[in-house]
């Protein structure tokens, strides 16, 4: 079957509203954040239910069409962006189709944005933890098929922490319905795992039971300031010996990624009085609305303050100032875009090594860039360092990004030296598969492909991602 034909065969399937062919109306489906990648598709089809993904999915498999699955496209390494694929967006399998707020779930189609997520949780007076910049915008499906991370791991885990099953549209077209809501389920092997992370590349979930937990009545949120890495580090210890059941996210800024917040960002203004080389954000929930988290914080701040780990801090006095602090944190991001060009790592090592990682790596990428700034946050507490480069001053931005490649190679080179992983949270997709050829454990790069091979032996699932190129893929 040629694509006219197959597409002829979509709009009769699915009506003409569901499959887009206008080269506007794909646009948004085409582009990709930060501009590393343009898609090029002949259609987008949006079904309605995982009847029509299933049927979709047989016209594909039949006409050997690639296929590539995309939520909310906010993805950071371009695995929703299709390379010649139909793409299949799931906005409209948007519904939350029931909360049962004593088994602690939730079940949801998978184009569900993950606001709404939290926000129906909210209503129901439980809690859905995952949380992460792009919440607005990205769906659940799409966040169980990268495993997300997001703040609040430390205390709850990644997104495959949080679903208790899954219904999904293998590539054949049949619909595996594992939608359990049971925390206990010995039979056999655990097949939800295989498609959580695997970004689109085995099977299309298409709905989720998602586990949830008792709503948080009492919040707590501080700013510490820290002389180094190793202090910040030295904090957290701390604060999880003290307070490990209420600590809910730990953040760490370095005082360049804090200077830069403040310097573009609005809302982004320190608490702090003086500067400090590094700063981590605390936050304490409980779902007893009588805890007394600001003693707590007080208590352990002070513990800290005595053996130096912290040189200030400050805790805030109302929801507004919490907001503060976190809108510092979360300004980071787009702060590091308006400084210039910016070489970007989502690297992982153990949390007893984070300090030492970030002493090593800032040594390694100022001997091989002079002048270069280092831009590090991200969540310390589980060892998960978003470790950026931002241009030396007055550089030509073209001619620093073209550094991009080795300079991810040294720094990846010495997170595996250090038994970490090069893709902490934001996965493979286009953009790490070279990286994956050459660091990935060939005997696992072998069990992904004889996986790859038993769930879509025609390759028509997100070809090109994930797998190392000409592994599993078509080039
Ligand atoms: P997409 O980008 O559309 O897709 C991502 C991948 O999943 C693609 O390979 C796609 O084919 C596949 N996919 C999507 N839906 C399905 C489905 N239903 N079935 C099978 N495969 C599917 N990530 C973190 O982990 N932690 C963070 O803190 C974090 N912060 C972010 C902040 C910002 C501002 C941005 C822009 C991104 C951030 N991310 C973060 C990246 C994160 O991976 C995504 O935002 C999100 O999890 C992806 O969801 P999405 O719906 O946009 O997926
Ligand atoms: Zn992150």
């Amino acid at each position: 079957m040629n694509v006219h034909a197959l597409i002829a065969a979509l709009e009769a399937a699915l009506g003409t509203k569901a499959v887009v062919t206008d080269s506007k109306a794909m646009g948004a489906y085409l582009d990709e954040m930060r501009g590393l990648y343009r898609g090029v598709s002949p259609a987008v089809v949006k079904p309605a239910n995982t009847k029509e993904v299933s049927e979709i999915v047989k016209l594909c498999a039949n006409a050997k069409a690639p296929l590539v699955v995309q939520g909310g496209n906010t993805g950071l390494v371009g695995g929703a962006v299709p390379d010649g694929a139909i793409v299949l967006s799931l906005e409209r399998m948007n519904r939350i189709e029931a909360v049962d707020a004593i088994n602690l779930t939730m079940t949801v189609e998978a184009g569900c944005i993950l606001a709404n997520v939290q926000a129906a949780a909210e209503d129901a007076g439980v809690y859905f933890p995952l949380s992460l910049g792009a919440e607005g915008s990205c769906q659940i499906g799409g966040n169980l098929s990268t495993n997300a991370g997001g703040i609040h791991v430390l205390r709850y885990g990644n997104a495959r922490d949080l679903v208790l099953g899954l219904e999904v549209v293998l590539a054949d077209g049949r619909v595996w319905n594992g939608l359990r809501a049971l925390r206990k389920d010995n039979t056999g092997y655990d097949l939800k795992s295989l498609f959580l992370g695997a970004e689109g590349t085995l099977g299309i979930i298409t709905r989720a039971v998602l586990r949830l937990y008792p709503q948080p009545k009492a919040k707590c949120v501080a700013l510490a300031g820290c002389g180094s890495a190793t202090d910040a580090l030295a904090l957290f210890q701390t604060v999880r010996s003290r307070a490990a059941e209420v600590l809910s996210a730990c953040e760490y800024l370095n005082g360049f990624a804090l200077d830069l917040a403040q310097k573009h960002v609005e809302a982004a203004k320190s608490p702090l009085e003086g500067r400090h080389e590094a700063y981590v954000l605390l936050e304490f929930t409980s779902a007893d609305m009588d805890a007394d988290l600001n003693a707590r914080m007080e208590a352990v701040l002070a513990e800290a303050l005595e053996s130096t780990q912290i040189e200030d801090a400050v805790i805030a006095q109302s929801g507004p100032q919490a907001d503060a602090i976190w809108a510092l944190r979360e300004a980071v991001p787009e702060a590091q875009r308006q400084e210039g060009g910016s070489i970007k790592h989502d690297v992982s090592v153990p949390v007893s090594k984070v300090a030492e990682f970030l002493g090593l790596g800032a040594e390694l990428v100022e001997k091989r860039i002079p002048g270069v700034r280092l831009c590090a946050f991200g969540h310390i507490g589980d060892g998960n360092i978003h470790f950026n480069l931002t241009q030396p001053e007055g550089a030509d931005k073209q001619a620093f990004l073209d550094l991009w490649q080795d300079t991810n190679r040294a720094v990846h080179d010495l997170v595996l030296s250090m038994n970490g992983s090069f893709s902490a949270e934001h996965g493979v997709g286009r953009l790490k598969r070279k990286e994956m050829a050459r660091l990935k454990n060939p005997v696992e790069l072998d069990l992904m492909r004889t996986l790859k091979q038993a769930l879509d032996p025609q390759n028509i699932l997100n070809p090109g991602k994930v797998l190392p190129p000409g592994e599993g893929s078509q080039e």
